[in-house]
This record gives C-alpha cells, structure tokens and sequence, in this order.
C-alpha cells in the first residue's frame, strides 16, 4: 500500500468517524428532547385528570382530603398515561411558601425545582392561599435511559473499537507485505547462495580433473580445501533452513543426550580452519567450562555454534579475529563468541533474532545472507530451556552469549 494511500484512506476513517460522533450527538440530544415534550405532556394529561379528580367530579372529593390517597390518585394516573413510575409527591401551599405533604421529605429541595407544578384547591379547605402539587422524577435518567452522554460515550466507544480494528487489519496488511517481500529476498537470496558454491565446486572439480595441477601436491590441496569449504557453508545452509523450517512444525521433536560443549566447540572451530586461514584470520579458544557436558540435542547445539562462529566470520571486515570461550555460572553453562567485526547497533540488536530480519548494512558489506540464522538460534536455545544476549558495539565488534542449564 502506498504511503498517500494509507494517509488518505486513515483521514478518510477519521473524518468519518468524527462526524458519525457529531452525528450521532446531534441525533440522540433531538431524540431526547422529543421524548422530554413527550413525557411532560403525559404528566401533564396526568396531572389534569387528578385535578379534576380533587375538585370533585370522583368520590374521593367528597371524603375528607388524604394525602395517601392522592399519592395513589397521582400513580394511578401516571400508569394510565403511561408513566410507571413512582415521583416525589410534594403538596405547596404558595402563599406560605411551606409544604403541607411531601411523600419523602428529603427531597423537598428538589420539588421546589421541579417543573412539573400543578395550581389546585384542596376540597374543603376555605383559604385564598395558591396550593400546588408539585412532582418530582428523581430517577427519569436513569429510568429512561435517556442520558445523552451515554449514548455519546457507547458511540465513542464503538467508534473506537472499530478504529482500533480498522489499524490492526492495516498492521497485518503492512505486515503481510513485508513478509511477502522478505520470502522474495530469501529465495533470491537462498538461489544466490546455493549457485555460488555449486559453481565453485565445480571449478575446482574441473582444476582437480586438470592432470598438471593434480600432481602438484600444494595446488591439489588447494582445490580440495575449497572444495570441502564450500560443501561445508553448503551444509550449513541447508541443514539451518531444514531445522529452521521443521522447528515451526507440531510434531517437531529433539534428540537429547549428553554432550560435552568443550568438546563439540573445538570440533565445530577445527571445520573453520581453511576459512580462517584463507582470510588470515584467527580463532582464540578458552575452552574453560568444567563440567561442560551437557543434555542437549547434538545436531541442534552444531548448528548453533556453526551459526554463531559463521556470522563472527562473515560480519568482519579484513581478518577475522575471534575469541571463543566457554565457563560455568552457577547452575548454567556459558558459550561466549567474540568478534571485532562491524557490531550491529543497538537499534538492529532488538531485531535480529527475529525470522528473515537482516541489518541492512549487511548488503551493503556484501554479505549475503537470509536472516534466519539467529532466529533458528534463539529456537534451539529455547528448546533447551536457555538464554542467548547480544552485547554489540558498531564498529567495535559483536559478543553473543548463550547460557544453557545442566539440569532442566
Ligand atoms: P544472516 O543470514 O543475514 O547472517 P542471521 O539471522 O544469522 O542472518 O543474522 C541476522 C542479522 O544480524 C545479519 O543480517 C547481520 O546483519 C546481523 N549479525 C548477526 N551476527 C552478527 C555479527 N557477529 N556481527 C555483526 N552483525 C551480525
């Protein structure tokens, strides 16, 4: 997706958004004001009705007056209105500005607020005074559920919702697409890095074929050197894609036994001499760990410190200088490889274990790569209940340390 695309398409889900807001604010307060007429106009039939009642045109007029008996009168006539509701009842006697009755006496403050006023004369009583009865909804909001602001709130937060749906499909979208263009490099990548060697081999195949440069004993060893260092970066290609990918599948299972690090270190650096050796680099061992076997599975724990040793390797300009050490910390096993290559920033560094992530400095250095080396690290590490760190300094140089349990 475009750049102008999404931008378009978010202020486009914005706009829209805030105007539904609007929209829907406008909408509810007219709705509400609508059934606010509504319901004072119910009363008001109520109440019209009551009074009518009181100046004598039911018995109830002629008995002397009771309040009780207009509380009764008053949600009688409610209901038939179609008010179920109980309100505070308060009768006024104006003219002495005091209530004569008021169902709860408490809220008496709110009656003399309260618009829903009515002028009557008690029968019987022989006084100029102005009576009212005066009603009070106390509970109308909640009763009728017409608080406008709710609705506003449960709008905003719909809208919210379907926001935060609308950027999750947009993340998954972005997402989606540079995965697609991450495969791409990977097989680019992957035809690139299998063609090279395969290539190589056969040259020097060709060399060996040559009966002059076979006879010479320096030379042969030559070509047979990088023979067996191309099968051997070969190997390792093809063996971290296969783990990588089977690592990802259900019925994935290890082979633990007990291996001694020290041990299947020093085997994995000797298949690194030639390497080293044609790039006048080194490697510097303090094989220190003891006790250092170790259950694990044997072809995992290879492929983790060829991993490790080949990127030192690769990710050094000019001779690589490496120092590989192993230590016991505690209840854990330390594998420490050091190299003074390019390091790789603290930015990158939260990245690189990730699956395909590649520093993009490494493209520019020439090396090629498919960024699932460190990622099948880090999943052989936490099969086997482990820690891996990075501690990298651009310019500098990388150290990688994995920290492996003797008992799980
Ligand atoms: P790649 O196939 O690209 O080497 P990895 O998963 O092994 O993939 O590494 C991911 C990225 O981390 C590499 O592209 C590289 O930029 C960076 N990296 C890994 N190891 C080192 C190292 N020792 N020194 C510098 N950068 C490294």
């Amino acid at each position: 997706m475009k750049r102008w695309f999404r931008v378009f398409i978010i202020s486009v889900f914005a706009l829209a958004a805030v105007s539904l807001v609007v929209i829907q604010f406008v909408q509810t307060r007219r709705t509400f004001s609508i059934s606010d007429n509504m319901f004072s106009v119910s009363v008001g039939n109520a109440m019209e009705s009551v009074i009518r009642q009181l100046d004598g045109e039911k018995p109830y007029s002629t008995a002397p007056f009771s309040y009780q008996e207009l509380d009764s009168i008053i949600v009688e006539e409610l209901i038939v209105n179609g008010i179920d509701m109980h309100p505070v009842i308060g009768v006024y006697d104006g003219s002495q500005g005091s209530f004569l009755y008021s169902s709860d006496p408490s809220r008496e403050g709110d009656l003399e607020y309260s618009p829903y006023r009515y002028s009557f004369r008690p029968h019987g009583v022989v006084s100029n005074n102005q009576f009212f009865i005066i009603l009070s909804f106390p509970n109308t909001e909640l009763f009728l559920q017409r608080n406008p602001n709710l609705y506003l709130y449960m709008s905003i937060f719909l809208i919210l919702v379907v926001a935060i749906m609308f950027i999750l499909s947009l993340r998954t979208i972005a997402n989606q697409r540079k995965l697609d263009q991450m495969k791409n490099e990977f097989i680019n990548n992957m035809t690139h890095e299998i063609k090279t060697p395969i290539s190589t081999i056969s040259l020097a195949c060709e060399m060996l074929s040559d009966e002059t440069i076979s006879q010479d004993s320096a030379s042969r060893a030559n070509f047979i050197g990088i023979v067996a260092d191309e099968n051997q970066r070969m190997r390792l290609l093809v063996e971290t894609i296969l783990q990588s990918a089977k690592m990802g599948n259900k019925n994935f299972s290890m082979n633990p036994k007990e291996i001694d690090i020290n041990a299947l270190v020093d085997k994995v650096l000797n298949s690194f001499k030639l390497t080293l050796a044609n790039r006048n680099g080194g490697v510097e061992r303090h094989l220190d760990a003891s006790p250092s076997v170790i259950v694990a599975d044997e072809l995992h724990m290879t492929n983790l410190i060829y991993n490790l040793v080949d990127n030192g390797i690769k990710y050094s300009t000019g001779a690589p200088q490496l120092v590989v050490s192993t230590a016991v910390d505690g209840h854990n096993l330390l594998l420490r490889i050091q190299d003074h290559g390019i390091g790789i920033s603290k930015a990158d560094q939260r990245h690189i274990f990730e699956k395909f992530y590649r520093v993009s400095t490494g493209n520019v250095h020439n090396v090629k790569g498919f960024g699932i080396g460190l990622n099948y690290v880090a999943q052989v590490v936490r099969l086997h209940h482990g820690h891996i760190s990075v501690d990298s300094e651009p310019g500098q140089g990388t150290t990688f340390t994995v920290s492996l349990p003797f008992k799980k």
